[in-house]
């Protein structure tokens, strides 16, 4: 993690400078005392599984461009992660989902200064034509069994293995905590 070249303070624009705090040197305002903490990005995706297939969006996008990935985002200020998965979903592939359970959730560190806190959601499809949005060159489903070589994420390979380990395979909405933790027990007795 290199460090912020930020040296303005976002609140009062006084010089921001290093500071001791919960044992780590942030940086911090001089004058009114603004702390800039440097945390996590929470990103969503929904992954949309028929007939053991994942829909995948191959990216046009100044990172991992050409690059195939689960429909993704980051969350806006007033969004929850499920308004934003749905809206994510809908502007890369055309199509209105139903947000589902949980599937995974990962911390990635894969693009430099960028750290996020990933959400995978299940998805289905209630509405809408299926179609590249914007930031998308293509839309396509993939087997669960062959996903493509070029995989943008670390964390979509490690869902879509896990989707393929489901042998439900299709999406129940229910109650997450439950749901994951049935998942957690089948995880255990299928692990090689
Ligand atoms: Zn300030």
């Amino acid at each position: 993690m290199t460090e912020p070249r930020i040296r303005f303070c976002p609140q009062c624009s006084g010089e921001l400078g290093p500071r001791e705090d919960d044992g780590r040197v942030r940086l911090a305002c001089g004058s009114c005392g603004f702390i800039f903490y440097r945390n996590p990005l929470p990103g969503v995706a929904v992954a949309l599984v028929e007939r053991e297939r994942v829909l995948l969006v191959r990216r046009r996008s100044s990172l991992f461009d050409g690059m195939w990935c689960i429909p993704c985002g980051y969350v806006e200020i007033d969004e929850t992660v499920e308004e934003a998965a749905r809206r994510e979903f809908r502007e890369e592939t055309g199509l209105e989902v139903e947000v589902g359970e949980v599937v995974f959730v990962h911390s990635s560190f894969e693009v430099a200064d960028r750290p996020v806190v990933g959400i995978w959601f299940r998805g289905r499809v209630v509405g809408g034509e299926m179609a590249p949005g914007e930031g998308v060159r293509e839309v396509a489903f993939f087997p669960l069994e062959a996903p493509p070589a070029e995989l943008a994420f670390e964390g979509d390979r490690l869902v879509i293995d896990m989707l393929r380990r489901d042998a439900r395979g299709n999406m129940e909405v229910a109650e997450p905590g439950r749901v994951r933790s049935e998942r957690r027990e089948g995880a255990i007795e299928t692990a090689p």
